[in-house]
């Protein structure tokens, strides 16, 4: 209950999609990042996004039978997903936005942080929404990216309202990215167990 009055308390949105979800799941992303924001160095922010994007990797390499890659595209090499920092235009409290889930992987797909909204950090992030943690926003943007919806759960990282308390995939947002891209009973080493792997996942999800 006490996390649930929190939540009702922190209105800043992390980012929706005005599009309907779109029909095809992708294998491989290829990314660029366009431009940084001024809340911090822009190899901070760059790596925070990575690492955001190798939490899915690893996920999806661990617990489902058709991974995804994140590939950073080289100059002048189709783009399938925009990355860019905004200051105005995505709405007083909110936090990013993705222009449709799931990226269909023939045309390009924006991701947008709003710097305008708060100031993003590569820590932890204060609970009032004053500076958010650019890990959590990207976790979940690259969420939408994959095909996630958002949800109301303060464990997920697809939780709609920040701070989620959850810093890494919980068991259910793993179930539905494995509803997804299918169930695989191995469990990679690399991802911790418990709520940020797939050992939760005894039974493939019917
Ligand atoms: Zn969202």
């Amino acid at each position: 209950m006490r996390a649930l009055l929190a939540l009702a308390i922190v209105t800043l949105v992390l980012g929706c999609a005005s599009r309907p979800k779109c029909p095809v799941y992708p294998s491989r992303v290829a990314w660029k990042i366009s431009s940084y924001g001024t809340s911090m160095p822009s190899e901070n922010q760059r790596k925070e996004i990575l690492k955001a994007m190798e939490t899915w990797e690893k996920l999806l390499q661990s617990c489902s039978t058709n991974p995804v890659d994140f590939e950073e595209a080289e100059v002048g090499q189709a783009v399938n997903l925009d990355i860019s920092f905004v200051q105005t235009g995505l709405g007083e409290g909110t936090l990013g936005r993705v222009d449709c889930y799931a990226p269909d992987p023939r045309r390009n797909q924006t991701l947008q942080f709003n710097e305008g909204a708060t100031r993003f950090t590569d820590g932890p992030g204060e609970p009032t929404g004053h500076t958010v943690s650019l890990y959590g926003v990207a976790l979940h943007e690259l969420g939408h990216v994959l095909g996630l919806w958002d949800n109301d759960s303060p464990d997920s990282v697809m939780c709609f309202v920040y701070p989620s308390t959850a810093t890494a995939p919980s068991a259910a947002d793993v179930e539905r990215l494995q509803a997804i891209y299918g169930w695989r009973e191995v469990v990679d080493a690399e991802v911790p167990a418990g709520p940020a792997g797939c050992v939760a996942s005894a039974e493939a999800p019917r």
